[in-house]
């Protein structure tokens, strides 16, 4: 079965000297792919509905190059700064694709607007419109996801959607996207809170997909189709309940080293 472009045969056969690093990599990929393929179908979605992020954030750009002889071409980082260097250091290769799903602090919107296809943590209007100018400035119009605080920590970023009720009250901010016409909305992503069991993580990502529908149904302007939710402790239980884009560091890549 072909799977974002790729099967574990010609994966295998296009590598050339197995390293065991390269190795590991390449089998951990496989595998995540394999379980994507198997959550979607248990699921009866289609697995090409689904993309996986290799999150690469604190990892070594030799952990990279070893990521991208295993097929990776989907990298996503946390710092904008670490990333664009790591970039820099690759000889930013044309078929690679970059996504930022860290806060982006205001100093650092330029290189957002610059280097990155997709950003998945949209997470303010004032961050919003300084991306907008900047990207602008740069002649590209951004696709950005819009992050939600869906558990209420006091910790995390993001719109604060953790009760149903007051989603209402979202809109008058939100609406204001539309006016933006270099930032192009795409849809959600979330990160519940730490949990022990995997299991837990479904209740919130039920709830970022019954907030998908609501703005949806109260911004039709906007679009609100991708869902970017589930990371190396409950992806199987985000593709079940809906995810398009998965983010998936230390599964994959082994524990972060930086
Ligand atoms: C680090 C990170 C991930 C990946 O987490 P793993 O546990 O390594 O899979 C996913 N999403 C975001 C926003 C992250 O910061």
């Amino acid at each position: 079965m072909s799977f974002q472009g790729y099967n574990r045969l010609t994966v295998l056969l296009s590598t050339k000297l197995v390293t065991k690093e390269l190795h590991i990599i390449q089998e951990n990929y496989l595998r995540t792919l394999d379980r994507i393929a198997a959550a979607a179908k248990a699921s009866g979605r289609s697995p090409e509905m689904i993309r996986l992020v290799v999150i690469s954030k604190a990892q070594s750009v030799e952990v990279i190059k070893i990521a991208i002889q295993a097929g990776i071409k989907l990298f996503g980082e946390n710092y904008p700064e670490e990333a664009v260097e790591k970039m820099e250091t690759l000889g930013f290769p044309v078929d690679l694709e970059w996504h930022m799903v860290g806060h982006v602090q205001s100093r650092k919107v330029d290189l957002v607007a610059k280097h990155f296809q997709l950003l998945h943590s949209l997470d303010s209007l004032k961050l919003a419109r300084r991306l907008d100018r900047s990207c602008g400035q740069e002649g590209k119009k951004l696709p950005v996801l819009l992050e939600f605080n869906i558990g209420g920590e006091a910790s995390k970023n993001g719109w604060l959607a953790n009760q149903e009720k007051k989603w209402p009250d979202l809109l008058d901010e939100l609406v204001n996207l539309r006016d933006m016409p270099n930032l192009s909305v795409k849809g959600l992503m979330c990160m519940p809170p730490p949990a022990d069991l995997a299991e837990i993580s479904r209740s919130y990502f039920i709830k970022t997909r019954k907030l998908q529908d609501f703005l949806r149904t109260q911004l039709p302007d906007l679009q609100w189709t991708e869902l970017s939710m589930g990371t190396s402790a409950d992806y199987d239980i985000a593709v079940e309940e809906g995810a398009t884009l998965i983010r998936v560091g230390t599964a994959i890549l082994g524990t972060r080293t930086n």
